[in-house]
């Protein structure tokens, strides 16, 4: 079965290995078992239902609850040649007749439904007289009535459990909670499925956390290290959406907008721009996720806290889905801190959901003031240990440094109390350094004892100081004032002198905001050189995109891109490698992208090709070994190997002059290739067999040669 899969993989999808927990997974479900798939986005859900949807007889059918995501499935289906199709509300009459006949003659795979149309009666009835082989139910967590994504239709989705008793069923959700997990199975009827967990780390984001000091210069720095990215800016209220997009645009970023507040078309123009074109910079409130597939998103930033540590996790997750480098960066502050907690106040519901809500905020606050690795402490809050610090944070980079603030802590709490418990954090700075100015002089506050004390500090540092006891709770926000502080009871030991404090210090303000990151990004997928190719790799795929109408990654996703433009395959065989090209998009699309490669001018490109073949055979035949004809044409020796296996293929080289191998080596390796029957084997089955002692690319030659020996 797993070879089966294998095949499946690489033939159709493009792919050489099984990811994570994929291979396990698909295994039980072709095997017609139940299966409950918790992975995080970009983990690689889709495959563990469309491959032994494959494998299996029949159909496959897949409840997924956005249309958007629908037509994107079906669309990326459809262009590696896998017959699919979605059922929903956009066909016409006429199409959903044309759809259920090709349907009834079996010409469909697999078929996409929302679950309000798959649970109507007439489709079940529609469904029996099919030959079912699969249900996928995709985003589980929607039948969770905690959850905010809850759609009431998943709860009759149990009833497939007893309608088709022998079809099997795998739920797949990216959310990991302990409790949406059980409602998942209750609700659907999997308590008989296996279960397939996996680490909810996301390794390919960098996340960095920064005190916001001008919040807009902060953005524009980040922001310029990732030009020509696409990525999503959040912002609390819709007004700052609007105000950043538009200051976004006149510096030259190509923003736009999202958020409830807009009409429906536009939003819909907008959110469907982000998806096709490439480069474009989504400011939106948090409006703007569900459904947002694109897996090329390379940054989130946000410009104001979110509430919880799963909204974080959500939000952030974003990013990246493709598995390349993203960035996960947020600038954050006092001024966040009283918003949140002013709005949570304000909230409806009960003393309890508030303190809640209130604990939720507090674990968001630690993640920003904490100073060890920051995925450790994410992925802790979610159950999950990390042993190891990640090495990939800011945190991990920068090597944060912490400070003994007992001392002026004492001196800040003081001044909070002096005041009288009643001021915001810029006058207690002005008394701590001892300022002079209208303010003071009124209250008479330089008479006090705090008056001035503070000067060995920068203002920056007693802000930084003000913000970390807030956020650990020892002052607390008036809220009903005018966010003046107060302290609160949990400061008393540190004022007692019986503990000591430890602070975060920042870095100075400068550094963070000239470079946000310290070096270059992680998220700039190609530097100096290699754009002006990846330049132009993009603009093909954008052409086929539209000739096609989907979006560009459905054509193929930047990590492809990415490889072609690494490895510089030489011939459609090369290109056949390349992680992501099935035998399909290698026959659509593998000519179109070699001729960029090979120099852009698509009318020059056959000939150099040409010329190059033409020149490898003559040095074979002249004696020349692989290496040396590698070195001749400066060119790589794999793709030496592979332009040598094509003309072994046309006969046009012996095996003698085209390899440079001893004879008796030469010969176990074709008696490795002829000891089955039938079929000569992939070159993948014997290769281990000859790890170490030959290239790989002299198989390939071996096997060719042989192939067209024996017309195979
Ligand atoms: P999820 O639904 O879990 O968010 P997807 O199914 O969309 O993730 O997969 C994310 C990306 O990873 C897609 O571009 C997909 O083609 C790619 N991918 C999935 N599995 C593999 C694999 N085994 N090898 C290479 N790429 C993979
Ligand atoms: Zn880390």
């Amino acid at each position: 079965m797993l070879e089966q899969a294998q095949r499946v993989l690489k033939d159709i999808f493009g792919y050489d290995s099984f990811r994570g927990r994929q291979a396990a997974i698909i295994e039980c479900v072709a095997n017609g078992g139940d299966a409950l798939v918790l992975m995080p986005t970009g983990g690689g859900k889709s495959l563990c239902f469309q491959v032994p949807g494959l494998l299996r007889p029949g159909l496959t059918v897949v409840v997924s609850p956005l249309i958007a995501l629908m037509d994107d499935q079906v669309a990326t289906l459809d262009e590696l040649g896998v017959a699919a199709a979605a059922l929903n509300s956009t066909l016409s009459a006429e199409q959903q007749r044309e759809l259920a006949g090709r349907l009834r003659r079996g010409e469909v795979k697999m078929l996409y439904l929302a679950p309000e149309r798959l649970v109507q009666p007439r489709m079940l009835e529609f469904l029996q007289g099919l030959d079912v082989s699969l249900f996928a139910i995709d985003e589980a967590h929607c039948v969770s009535q905690w959850g905010h994504d809850f759609r009431p239709e998943y709860l009759q989705l149990g009833q497939l459990a007893e309608q088709f008793p022998h079809v099997p069923r795998i739920a797949l959700t990216a959310t990991a909670d302990m409790r949406t997990r059980e409602e998942i199975v209750q609700r659907l009827h999997l308590q008989g499925a296996e279960r397939f967990l996996s680490s909810f780390d996301r390794p390919n984001i960098f996340y960095r956390i920064v005190p916001k000091e001008a919040p807009r210069k902060q953005l524009m720095a980040f922001l310029g290290e990732r030009r020509g990215n696409a990525g999503i800016v959040y912002c609390l209220s819709r007004k700052k959406v609007d105000e950043t997009a538009a200051f976004l645009c006149e510096q030259g970023f190509p923003a736009l907008s999202y958020h409830a507040g807009l009409a429906a078309d536009t939003r819909a123009s907008n959110q469907r721009r982000f998806l096709n074109e490439e480069g474009l910079i989504m400011v939106a409130t948090i409006a703007f996720g569900m459904g947002i597939d694109k897996p090329n998103v390379r940054f989130v930033a946000h410009l104001d806290l979110p509430k919880s540590l799963e909204a974080y996790y959500q939000e952030t997750g974003r990013a990246g889905r493709d598995g390349l480098p993203a960035d996960a960066w947020m600038a954050y502050g006092l001024q966040d801190m009283v918003m949140l907690k002013q709005m949570l106040q304000n909230s409806e519901g009960d003393e309890r959901h508030k303190r809640v809500e209130q604990h939720k905020l507090d674990a968001m606050l630690a993640l920003c003031e904490e100073t060890r690795c920051r995925r450790q402490s994410l992925l802790a809050y979610f159950d999950e240990v990390l042993e190891q610090p990640c090495g990939h944070c800011d945190n991990c980079v920068d090597q944060v440094q912490t400070w003994d603030a007992t001392e002026p802590a004492r001196q800040a709490l003081s001044a909070v109390f002096r005041t009288g418990q009643r001021y915001g954090v810029g006058h207690l700075v002005d008394v701590l350094l001892g300022k002079d100015n209208e303010k003071i002089r009124s209250f008479g506050h330089e008479k006090l004892s705090v008056y001035g004390v503070g000067k060995s500090l920068s203002e920056h540092e007693w802000r930084s100081l003000f913000r970390q006891l807030v956020a650990r709770g020892l002052v607390d926000i008036d809220l009903e004032g005018y966010g003046g502080l107060r302290l609160s009871d949990s400061c008393r030991p540190l004022l007692r002198g019986e503990v000591n404090l430890q602070l975060r210090r920042d870095l100075k303000p400068q550094t963070s905001t000239k470079s946000s990151s310290g070096g270059s990004p992680a998220s700039q997928l190609v530097r100096g050189e290699e754009r002006e190719m990846w330049e132009a790799l993009r603009t093909l795929r954008r052409k086929l995109a539209e000739e096609h109408s989907v979006p560009p990654y459905v054509i193929f996703p930047d990590s492809t891109l990415l490889e072609m433009l690494r490895s510089q395959p030489a011939s459609l065989a090369d290109m056949g490698q390349v992680s992501g090209v099935g035998a399909r998009k290698l026959e659509r699309y593998g000519q179109a992208f070699l001729e960029v490669l090979n120099g852009g001018e698509s009318t020059q490109a056959p000939k150099v090709v040409l010329d190059l073949r033409h020149e490898l055979v003559s040095l074979a035949r002249a004696g020349m070994t692989p290496m040396q004809i590698a070195g001749q044409l400066n060119c790589s020796e794999k793709n030496v190997y592979s332009l040598l296996a094509e003309a072994l293929g046309r006969q046009e080289l012996s095996l003698d002059q085209a390899l440079d191998l001893p004879e008796d080596l030469m010969m176990e390796v074709q008696d490795a290739f002829l000891d089955g029957e039938g079929e000569l084997p992939p070159v993948a089955a014997i290769a281990a067999q000859f790890a170490q002692r030959v290239p790989e690319g002299v198989l390939y030659c071996i096997r060719a040669a042989l192939a067209a020996e024996f017309e195979l």
